[in-house]
């Protein structure tokens, strides 16, 4: 068991250890020294693009990058030799005998409203084609998103009294470390089976606190028209991401199943055409594994997404259903870090 110290003390830790390890990957890329580990590209994912707005208890921080930072890491990127490949032509583009380059991917999830605002002009200025992948019950506010709705109520009160699955406990939620620790705590319990249960009972708290959850979504995620105005830019590209964003690994096969074909069929309803390419929710080894890239396979998908972290090998046309990606992260917003995680060094120990 971790206290809440000890929770906010190896977040802190582990933060300063990535950042230096960064700086040494950055220069270690520079001298050359290791050419094979970029392999043939990168996909990188990205959430929320907006101008950059503090906030003490910003549990998404790692999820929100700035404008600025997404236009310098494409340049630095471009300036490496990265070339942008829309995500559902990597396929023919990682077949090709002669590569013209490593590919630089641009993916972007949950369909946030400053994608179009913020994040559209950078990859309309580079010619950068992007993929956003959106859940049909946000785009209808029938799903509300539990980590915007917690962040909400759990900044606003000093004490929170919760269910997490074994009886309703209370904590208290008084200092930015309390704060930080039960956001974990609720994270931690949303991976299992009960996980819709959990977020219907933290909507009620947050309904009861005076917040709307469905609200909020309806003020983050694009709706049904932006999401069609956007899907007609030429760069642009939805791909599915469920539709209630729930861990695929903890539903019955029935619902894992039906959760990925309706949102095909959603998006089918927005741009007139089956989405090419799946995104994961969570997407790491315990939301998605051999069972759920096995559904999508054998739907009418070309291609899908995790969150496991890593650049892109040519024994990657093998499992075309388990793409890895690197998240840039709102905590590390240097363009030299981007070209780090690039050159693929950070992953070739793991
Ligand atoms: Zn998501």
């Amino acid at each position: 068991m971790y206290g809440p110290n000890t929770i906010a003390t190896r977040r802190m830790v582990k933060r300063a250890v990535i950042q230096g390890g960064l700086e040494a990957v950055s220069l270690l890329s520079r001298t050359g020294i290791m050419p094979g580990a970029r392999g043939m590209g990168a996909i990188f994912t990205l959430h929320h693009v907006r101008p950059a707005h503090h906030k003490d208890f910003n549990p998404a921080a790692h999820l929100t990058i700035t404008p600025e930072f997404l236009d310098e890491s494409i340049t630095r990127l471009k300036d490496d030799g990265h070339i942008p490949v829309a995500l559902h032509d990597l396929p023919e583009f990682l077949a090709q005998p002669e590569q013209p380059g490593p590919a630089m991917v641009f993916t972007l999830d949950d369909g946030y409203r400053d994608n179009n605002e913020h994040a559209r002009p950078v990859f309309e200025k580079h010619g950068v084609p992007y993929t956003i992948f959106i859940s049909g019950g946000f785009v209808d506010r029938t799903h509300s998103i539990w980590w915007e709705t917690a962040e909400q109520l759990i900044g606003m009160v000093d004490e929170f009294s919760f269910d997490y699955g074994k009886g309703e406990i209370t904590l208290p939620t008084r200092t930015l470390i309390e704060k930080y620790a039960v956001f974990d705590q609720l994270h931690k319990a949303l991976a299992c089976a009960e996980q819709s249960a959990i977020v219907s009972r933290l909507d009620a708290k947050a309904r009861q606190a005076g917040i709307c959850p469905t609200g909020i979504v309806d003020r983050e995620v694009m709706d049904e028209n932006e999401l069609r105005e956007m899907a007609a830019k030429p760069l642009a590209h939805l791909g599915a991401h469920t539709i209630g964003h729930l861990n695929l690994a903890h539903l019955e096969p029935d619902q894992m199943r039906s959760e990925i074909v309706l949102s095909a069929e959603r998006i089918a309803r927005i741009t007139g055409e089956a989405p090419l390419t799946m995104a994961y929710p969570y997407g790491d080894r315990c939301a998605a594994g051999p069972r759920e890239y096995q559904a999508v396979r054998e739907l009418d998908f070309k291609l899908a997404v995790t969150t496991n972290p890593g650049v892109l090998h040519r024994e990657n046309l093998q499992d075309l259903f388990a793409l890895h990606r690197i998240s840039l992260n709102g905590y590390y917003q240097k363009s030299r870090y981007v070209g780090a995680l690039a050159s693929g060094i950070p992953f070739a120990f793991t």
